[in-house]
């Protein structure tokens, strides 16, 4: 490794100084007459750069950030960053060997994520649950275990892209599952549903936009009436809820999130939703509905490529027990980033830009500004929540330059760019620590040189 990247360094110093020669240009004119201190000067060179390689490499490894973007659900950071107690439980299982599949009471072979989905049941209020490696993951199992060779029917209103990808369309191909797409774009009655029924229909699915609205002349069916729609046609109503909230976010703003309880009441036989999103857990595709479906989608090959490891499992357990105890709001980094009131969060902008300033950071000035936070990862796209925001000027750097100037702190700071400005939101920095971790990067950045030149350097040639 090192072999290589020293060769690599000393091609890079080989092709500056051609370059350097070759443009004859003056600064360099001197080099051939000072040819020891040039040796000298080469050789710390490529050890500065070899180390400097050596560190850039190290820098693609997973690593912690700290998120100052005010996007919670941010899905290149991870989405939703962990609690206290699913860490401790991921560093538990994956510390030795662990009950995975095996039933400690009878001294037998357990189910994986047994504890997991009796939980989501019980929180969902569904009669059982399946856990999948995430929520994409849980569609195609859907279709391809209850639709696989017949039609699905979906509104053209739904037939959505959800990052890129993941496309409705796509997933149903993938699945071996007929798409028939109903009604227009805008509006979609019960009657288009009816006059496409045929002896090939095997599911009824309902989408959920996630990261896109359809506003105006639009209508579409209700779930209860598409689940009644459904029963009656002797079809599995199948809805695909995305970001997955277990609890009422609406307080919050966010209004139009299916609370997977609700859709479980309105008569949705088979939900999947993501792990990682509103529920504030590991990248999970958790679905829940009637246990005769249920059965059949454990049963189905394709859920052995599709399930989820220990780690997984011990992170998404220990989330959702926080829900059961009713801890989701203090416990779930996610759910408390949503719910920080505007108070809260001005308060800490307000004692942040105070210690910032008791620094005395040379050149670097901040002010507050009123701004919005962004739930992010293709949930409640039009949701805008209410923040402060502090602004960073740089007497020299620009906007650009003080933003990477922050992503090469340790841990990198990842902030917000507008209007030719750094932005930075304490919404989705986790208080205490972080916050200072923060601080400490923002006042590194007025004290790490900037990066070197070999020939602009002074006399080093
Ligand atoms: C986000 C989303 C998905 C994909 O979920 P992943 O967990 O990222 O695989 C699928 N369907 C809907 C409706 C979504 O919102």
């Amino acid at each position: 490794r090192l072999a290589a990247l020293a060769r690599a360094v000393t091609d890079e110093l080989r092709a500056e100084l051609r370059t350097a020669r070759n443009n004859g240009d003056s600064r360099h004119g001197e080099s051939e007459e000072d040819a020891p201190a040039t040796r000298d000067a080469l050789l710390r060179e490529a050890k500065r750069k070899l180390k400097e390689s050596a560190e850039r490499e190290g820098a693609t490894r997973l690593r912690r950030v700290i998120n100052a973007s005010g996007v919670i659900l941010h899905t290149n950071l991870g989405r939703a960053p962990l609690g206290e107690s699913a860490r401790r439980r991921i560093a538990e299982a994956a510390a030795g060997y662990c009950t995975l599949e095996y039933d400690v009471e009878r001294g037998e072979r357990g189910r994986r994520g047994a504890r997991a989905e009796s939980l989501l049941a019980e929180l969902t209020r569904a009669e059982a649950a399946l856990v999948v490696n995430n929520c994409a993951a849980a569609a195609l199992l859907v279709l391809t275990a209850l639709a696989r060779g017949g039609e699905a029917l979906v509104s053209r209103g739904e037939l959505v892209e959800i990052g890129g990808d993941f496309r409705v369309p796509d997933v149903m191909t993938q699945s071996g599952t007929r798409l028939v797409e109903v009604g227009t774009t805008n509006r979609t009655r019960l009657a288009d549903y009816e006059s496409h029924l045929s002896e090939h229909t095997r599911l009824v699915m309902r989408v959920h936009p996630s990261n896109y609205r359809i506003v105006g002349f639009t209508s579409a069916p209700s779930r209860q009436e598409l689940a009644t729609f459904a029963r009656l046609a002797g079809l599995p109503f199948y809805e695909d809820a995305g970001s997955g909230a277990l609890l009422d976010f609406a307080p919050y703003g966010l209004t139009d999130e299916p609370i997977i309880s609700q859709a479980v009441a309105d008569g949705a036989d088979v939900i999947s939703f993501s792990g990682d999103k509103l529920l504030g857990g590991p990248q999970a595709g958790l679905i829940v509905g009637r246990g005769e479906l249920i059965d059949r989608l454990r049963r189905a090959p394709l859920y052995r490529a599709l399930r989820t490891d220990k780690l997984t499992l011990a992170a998404l357990e220990a989330t959702l027990e926080e829900y059961a105890a009713g801890r989701a709001f203090a416990a779930i980094p996610a759910v408390r980033m949503i719910s920080a009131s505007e108070d809260e969060l001005a308060a800490r902008a307000r004692s942040f830009l105070d210690a910032l300033r008791e620094q005395g950071t040379l050149g670097l000035t901040g002010e507050l500004l009123a701004g919005e936070s962004a739930v992010g990862g293709g949930a409640a796209p039009i949701t805008r929540l209410r923040t402060t925001l502090i602004v960073l000027n740089h007497e020299s750097l620009a906007a650009p330059q003080l933003l990477a100037a922050l992503r090469r702190g340790d841990p990198p700071v990842i902030a917000r760019v507008a209007d030719d400005r750094v932005l930075l939101d304490l919404r989705t920095v986790a208080e205490g620590e972080e916050e200072r971790q923060l601080l400490a990067a923002v006042v590194e950045t007025t004290r790490r040189p900037p990066a070197r030149n070999l020939f602009a350097a002074e006399g080093q040639v």
